[in-house]
């Protein structure tokens, strides 16, 4: 009997790290190659991609990546991915597809690239693919609909329904809707937001909030905000240029989505309303916008090093910085100290806790998520995009709306769904999604990051340094110790480890006037001594920093 398999290789139950695969007999269309983030005790992972293991011996049967909009969770995993499986065409709109070559080329490769829009038809195999363009935190956001040989698969990545988006057209609900009128076998839709009640907001709404942030602020006014949100800059920039303010780009991805918008004509604005930082400090603070890096308080970002004064610009009183963006599960820490600092430095601060209307999501709420259902009457739901909460409570929508449980699929980590012609539904089979981690060294998975470790002990020796800490001061209580082995003949080295114990106070020197996270410092130190050993010696030996805090 014919069946379609659907599998996600980044793992079902996952925000990030999208990565679908849809296979026939035949053929295999794969949907989105996004990156994961890693959590906090991957110190040392840069980013997560998917597990590609489950393709290998299936390579001739790929007939593509379609991607479903620009978002690095959507597009990122492409220039570690791509190269594994052969010359594939890579389909997307062109916002998707510029950012996607922009990527692509930091790597110092190309792709098959191929623009679509909607309206436009995709013959792949057993597959033919349609799409219709959505609304999101980013333009040209598509969703696929999925003709197969047992029926439509209409797949739902990122969306909400803005009426008012602030670029591009509103979603073509009539559609979506005639979609549903030829009958679809399943739905895989968006759920991070099923918890919330009501539509998500318009992005058109947060006019008013930066019109009545600018309007208090009698210094500079910065804004920062998600580097690929270009409707929440466009809006940042109207005002601005309504309030005769110039506009300065700050960090590098804000530099570069903003530049290659100007370019691709995504934004229309003059280019002397932008000025470079240098020549921005002939200005009067109240005439200028700063669109920073670095919303999430990342380490390095261009805001993090304003506050931590690393940075040409300085917090001044009378700045206004507004933090237009949600915080992403895990950055809170990082974020609020970033707050914290900036009011020690004499700067006012708007964010979501204090000015609920400061940011709106690009995910549809219950009320959107339940519109898309209803429009398109799938035979079966396959919640996507959100963790396993966010798939229960799209379930408990979906019972609302009258569906029974068994055609609700919530698939664990690793689980296959195959579907039949005849409706039934297998879920047996289940194949190994492993978390794939990448680090400066290279990709590997977790088995390989031991590995790693064992050679380079076997090869280059530990070093262990254990450090006491004051955690109100970050001062330094005693001594650092440094232990050694199989690294260098300790009674030789005397001088080489009283330098190191030097670079330790200095690295703990410049976070006191910072007041750090702990695991900032310790990653920071471990960073630091890396180099400092590598450029004494010439050799790498695995670092433990050890901080006891008292
Ligand atoms: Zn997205």
């Amino acid at each position: 009997m014919k069946s379609v398999k659907i599998i996600s290789l980044g793992g079902f139950g996952q925000v990030t790290n999208n990565m679908f695969v849809y296979e026939t007999e035949k053929d295999i269309l794969i949907v989105d190659c996004g990156i994961g983030f890693p959590t906090e005790e991957m110190r040392g992972v840069d980013l997560l991609i998917p597990d590609i293991s489950y393709l290998a011996s299936k390579k001739e049967k790929i007939r593509g990546f379609i991607i479903s909009h620009g978002h690095y969770d959507h597009i990122g995993a492409l220039p570690y991915v791509l190269p594994q499986l052969g010359k594939l065409p890579v389909f997307g709109s062109k916002w998707a597809l510029a950012l996607a070559k922009e990527k692509l080329s930091e790597f110092g490769f190309g792709a098959n690239f191929q623009e679509i829009s909607e309206g436009k038809k995709l013959f792949l195999g057993d597959f033919q693919v349609e799409f219709i363009q959505v609304t999101h935190s980013i333009p040209e956001t598509m969703h696929l609909v999925i003709s197969t040989p047992i029926g439509i698969f209409y797949h739902a990545a990122d969306f909400k329904l803005d009426l008012t988006p602030v670029m591009g057209k509103p979603t073509d609900q009539n559609l979506i809707s005639q979609v549903g009128k030829r009958g679809v076998f399943c739905l895989a839709s968006d759920c991070l937001r099923a918890e919330r009640p009501g539509f998500t907001p318009p992005e058109s709404k947060l006019q008013d909030m930066f019109e009545r942030e600018i309007k208090t602020c009698s210094g500079r006014f910065f804004v920062t905000a998600m580097s690929s949100d270009i409707s929440r800059f466009k809006q940042a920039i109207e005002v601005s240029q309504k309030h005769k303010r110039k506009v300065v780009l700050v960090g590098r991805s804000v530099e570069k989505n903003i530049e290659l918008a100007l370019k691709l004509s995504y934004l229309k604005f003059p280019q002397n309303l932008f000025l470079l930082i240098k020549e921005a400090k002939r200005f009067p603070s109240s005439s200028l916008t700063l669109l920073v890096a670095g919303s999430q308080g990342q380490i390095g970002s261009a805001l993090e090093k304003i506050v931590a004064g690393e940075h040409e610009i300085k917090i001044e009183k009378g700045d206004k910085i507004v933090f237009s963006t949600d915080y992403i599960p895990g950055n809170e820490v990082a974020i609020y100290t970033l707050i914290d600092e900036i009011m020690r430095q004499g700067g006012e601060v708007s964010y979501p806790d204090v000015t609920s209307d400061i940011h709106v999501s690009g995910h549809g709420s219950s009320s959107d998520l339940k519109k898309l259902i209803e429009m398109i009457k799938p035979k079966f739901l396959l919640p996507i995009g959100g963790n396993f909460r966010h798939m229960v409570a799209y379930k408990k929508l979906a019972q609302g709306l009258g569906f029974e449980e068994n055609k609700i699929i919530l698939p664990d980590n690793g689980q296959i769904i195959k579907f039949f012609e005849d409706g039934k539904v297998d879920l047996s089979e289940v194949v190994e999604v492993k978390t794939i981690m990448v680090d400066a060294l290279g990709v590997g998975d977790v088995g390989n990051v031991v590995l790693r470790d064992r050679k380079i002990l076997s090869q280059e020796g530990i070093v262990v340094a254990i450090i006491v800490l004051d955690q109100a001061t970050f001062e330094l209580v005693g001594e650092p110790e440094i232990v050694t082995r199989g690294f260098v003949y300790v009674k030789e080295s005397e001088r080489l480890l009283k330098e190191a114990k030097v670079e330790i106070k200095k690295v703990l020197a410049k976070w006191r006037t910072r007041r750090r996270e702990f695991r900032f410092v310790l990653g920071d130190l471990q960073e630091h001594l890396e180099k400092f050993f590598f450029q004494k010696t010439g050799r790498r030996p695995l670092i433990l920093t050890q901080v006891i805090k008292v």
